[in-house]
């Protein structure tokens, strides 16, 4: 700690940008626009480290500090041509606070500091103006006096004691805006301001200018201690030995008169990224009045008070009259604001949020910092900064958040119209839906095809419900998390999913649903936000996202500079194609199983489950096998000989059976059986705990004609297509192998099919068989499995499932406590748990490839389209990931960003 104090001022700094650990994020950038030759008042910087000193010594400071304060506030009078302290010649400070990061919220600002009864006589006799003089003091006092003193209300439900006799003086002279108080109220006003700090702090304002000072500056590095902050950075992750700087600076006024004013801006839209100017400010105000939001903010630009006007049905003349913008207002200062924002947004090469101030028309810079900003603004800028030079590729790909491209792939609730929603779920498939609210699946494709945009509501959904989910705009569900069922298809689908909300009594046989008090019925409209998870009664507006050339320039970059591939999870052409369009180079998973829910389909699948015997069995999967081969078909053809892993059938068999009398009396008596023959049978196929019960590998296993029927599809469609001259890929993939005889057993079946089509056809098309890990002990085991193994795809949504013991299905019930308590930081349903289930990942890369240096490994669980997840997949050697068709742009921008990382 050799230097605790850094000044800036006209043309010179001690710091600069690169500080910002030392100097604070204000701090640097003030230092860094003095080196810029921007005009900046003068002033300094007490550093970061004089914070973590006075925090770990009792609130004592370091020794040198009192004479480098002194030193530095010499340099600002020399400057400034003023006197702190000084009656005759008056020099007043901002102290403002300001660590590495900006905290909003526990900043702590003083402006106006050095004035006394004394000086605010100076003040007028040197500017000349009694009412600027008297208005300085009173902010000044009511600032000085909630920051240091604690003067403020005594409750949340209590008026501040100042704003009370702001409003008193206000009725007294029959003004609406505190802007209109005349020299003598204000007067008047520090009078009661001074009394209401006797009364409440006990003692009397400070006069001392030396002694407020540094009365502004302890409250400072206080409160960086203080509850607020404290909470603020642990949400944040922002470390306690950050510290926090504290920025003196000399006071530029805003609020001198009608040739003054104050204002902040963004040098390009923050909410489009529209390469725009675009800012507020006040005549004759000071910094705190635009961000209170007291009076009305003008537009900087005369284009943006035109489109105001417009807006509010103003007419042009009224708005030369009342409104007019800064531009027009004061052209000199405007026209300087312009040269600066330029430059500075060159030197940063990124969008400025900007604060200044205009004095007697001269423009001061008080802060500069990079904008916050949507994601369609982040994309448009980062792609524009590369046209414009300013930024490359790499940069460009970095600065873009992977997980926000997702607003811009689903239709979106115009914000404007949001109202306030009835319940909230998990957000579990983004986007937003407007519907009548239906019960059931087959009521949802009835209404659907009847034209009517409906909502299908359910307590869970199973993969009977597909096609009332097709046909329904969102899907809503009062239990199931984030990799429930619902969710999984749903985002499949690209479709807007709120799920897992708890709060919801549904009544399917009342047709309606209720929450606190109200009641939502069949047929009455809702709104769903799937990208927070809220729930709307009525139909709000939408808005259509549109992907602009930015978009597809981004996903082209990510592409060159990426060293993992992203595939898809796809059951059905259509699906695939959307991917591709979304820059897939593959099919990481196509779910089989979501092929036989088609009514012809679901016949024949019943059969096979209720036969009696083999042959019977054979009889039934004989039926099936055209439908897989022209699915397969289909889904080969789409891909154009990019890989495409096809799993053969997962899920326990029971779900495929119909639970309700009047669809199992159906089957029975399409079957020739009775009834009760019918449930008989349904009853023995329940498992206590399916998911761990009669599914994956083990079905193949105990009904080997099954995985043979499915292969056979697999490669009659292959060979066909090979007939045809299309290049074709597929994969064979055996879930949920936890030894490596099962895997071995089952490769042993496929491969007679193989080789079997293969003869019969006569072709030779590229395939392999290969297999998920889904199952610890197939991870633990991994190097065992790859000696027959040809490729690995991670199935992280089972793996978390059994690492952790929580059933996928039911974590609804217990995840909101468990982020709350902390327990849990994120569901591991969406971001993989790096520490614990990551591990079982790496292990089983590291043992698969120890067998097979080259096996090709891949992650097919929900996790594939998250972005710290697929960096995880980076690090551990992933030669792809996968995701539902919607997730592939963010995949890729994430994986692009991993390999630039590296
Ligand atoms: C998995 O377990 O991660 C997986 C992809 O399979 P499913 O979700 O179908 O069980
Ligand atoms: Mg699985």
């Amino acid at each position: 700690m050799d230097k605790l104090v850094y000044s800036f001022g006209d043309s010179h700094a001690d710091g600069d940008a690169g500080m910002k650990n030392l100097l604070g994020g204000k701090g640097a950038n003030v230092a860094q626009m003095c080196k810029l030759g921007i005009p900046v008042p003068p002033g300094f910087t007490i550093t970061t480290e004089v914070c973590n000193y006075y925090t770990k010594n009792d609130n004592q400071y370091p020794q040198n500090l009192d004479k480098e304060v002194k030193d530095a506030v010499a340099k600002m009078e020399n400057e400034m041509n003023l006197k702190f302290g000084d009656a005759a010649n008056p020099l007043l400070v901002s102290v403002r606070s300001g660590a590495r990061v900006s905290m909003p919220g526990m900043m702590d600002t003083v402006l106006n500091l050095g004035l006394n009864d004394e000086i605010v006589q100076g003040l007028i006799a040197k500017s000349g103006n009694e009412k600027f003089a008297w208005d300085t003091y009173r902010r000044f006092i009511q600032m000085y006096a909630g920051v240091v003193m604690s003067v403020e209300a005594a409750s949340w439900d209590e008026h501040d004691p100042f704003e009370v006799e702001i409003d008193k003086i206000k009725a007294e002279n029959g003004v609406q805006d505190d802007v209109d108080l005349d020299a003598s109220a204000l007067q008047k006003l520090v009078e009661k301001f001074k009394q209401v700090v006797k009364d409440k702090a006990g003692r009397e304002f400070p006069q001392d200018p030396y002694e407020q000072l540094w009365g502004a500056i302890n409250a400072v590095f206080g409160s960086w201690n203080n509850q607020r902050a404290i909470t603020y950075r642990k949400l944040n992750k922002i470390p306690e030995d950050w510290g926090t700087a504290v920025n003196v600076m000399a006071m530029v006024y805003g609020n001198m008169g009608e040739d003054c004013a104050t204002g902040v801006a963004f040098t390009r839209d923050p909410a489009t990224g529209e390469k725009h100017f675009f800012g507020e400010f006040l005549i004759n105000a000071q910094g705190e009045d635009v961000v209170a939001g007291v009076r009305t903010p003008g537009q900087v630009t005369q284009k943006d008070s035109q489109s105001w006007a417009k807006e509010h049905g103003v007419s042009e003349e009224e708005r030369q009259a009342k409104y007019l913008s800064l531009e027009e207002k004061m052209p000199k200062a405007y026209a300087h604001l312009v040269k600066v924002y330029k430059n500075l947004e060159n030197h940063y090469k990124d969008m400025q949020d900007i604060e200044f101030t205009i004095q007697q028309n001269k423009l001061f810079m008080l802060q500069t910092r990079n904008g916050k900003r949507t994601a369609a603004a982040a994309l448009k800028i980062a792609v524009d900064m590369v046209d414009e030079g300013l930024i490359d590729e790499k940069t460009a790909l970095l600065r873009v958040d992977a997980g926000s491209l997702d607003q811009l792939l689903h239709p979106n609730f115009d914000t404007s119209a949001k109202n306030k929603p009835i319940a909230k779920g998990l957000a579990a498939s983004p986007g937003a839906a407007v519907g009548m609210a239906v019960f059931s699946a087959d009521e949802a494709e009835k209404r659907a095809n009847d034209g009517q945009q409906v909502i299908l509501v359910r307590v869970e959904t199973s993969p009977e419900d597909i096609n009332g989910m097709a046909a329904a705009q969102g899907i809503l569900t009062s239990r199931g998390g984030k990799t429930s069922h619902a969710a999984v298809v749903a985002r499949g689908m690209g479709k807007c999913c709120v799920a897992g909300c708890g709060e919801l009594a549904i009544d399917y046989k009342k047709r309606l649903f209720s929450v606190g008090d109200v009641t939502v019925k069949e047929g009455e409209w809702l709104s769903l936000d799937g990208s927070t998870g809220e729930i709307f009664v009525g139909q709000l507006s939408l808005v259509e996202p549109e992907l602009k050339s930015d978009f597809h320039k981004l996903m082209e970059w990510a592409s060159k500079v990426s060293k993992m591939q992203v595939r898809t999870n796809a059951d059905t052409p259509a699906d695939a194609q959307k991917a591709r369009e979304f820059g897939a180079v593959g099919i990481g998973l196509c779910r089989t199983e979501h092929m036989f829910f088609d009514p012809q389909r679901i016949k024949s699948m019943r059969k096979m489950i209720l036969a009696n015997n083999t042959a019977e069995r054979e009889v039934a999967l004989a039926e099936l096998l055209p439908y897989q081969r022209d699915d397969f078909y289909g889904i080969l053809k789409a891909m154009q000989g990019l890989p495409v892993t096809i799993r053969l059938l997962d899920p326990p068999l029971h779900e495929f059976l119909p639970m309700d009398d009047e669809n199992q009396g159906e089957l029975a008596k399409e079957l020739g059986i009775s009834l009760e023959q019918i449930k008989t049978k349904v009853n023995a196929l329940h498992e206590v705990n399916p998911m761990l019960g009669h599914r994956g590998c083990r079905l193949g296993i105990t009904y080997p004609e099954i995985t043979k029927m499915q292969v056979r599809a697999i490669m009659e469609a292959a060979c066909q297509l090979t007939k045809e001259g299309v290049d074709v890929h597929p994969e064979i993939m055996i879930p949920l192998i936890g030894k490596s005889e099962e895997f071995i057993d089952q490769k042993q079946v496929a491969m007679e099919v193989v080789e079997k089509v293969l003869q019969e056809t006569g072709q030779s098309p590229k395939y392999e068989i290969g297999t998920m890990i889904e199952i610890p002990r197939a991870a633990l085991t991994a190097d065992l499995i790859a000696k027959d193994a040809e490729f690995f795809s991670f199935g992280t949504n089972d793996l978390t499932q059994m690492c952790f013991g929580y059933s996928r299905d039911d974590i609804g019930t217990f995840l909101p406590e468990y982020l709350d308590k902390k327990i849990l930081k994120v569901d591991p349903f969406q971001s993989i748990d790096q520490e614990g289930v990551g591990q079982l990942v790496k292990y089983g890369v590291e043992r698969g490839r120890s067998v097979k240096p080259n096996l090709s490994v891949g992650i097919c669980g929900e996790h594939g389209g998250d972005p710290d997840s697929v960096k995880f997949c980076y690090k551990v050697g992933m030669n792809y990931v996968s995701c539902s068709p919607y997730r592939v742009p963010i995949a890729r921008l994430a994986a692009a960003q991993a390999s630039l990382e590296d």
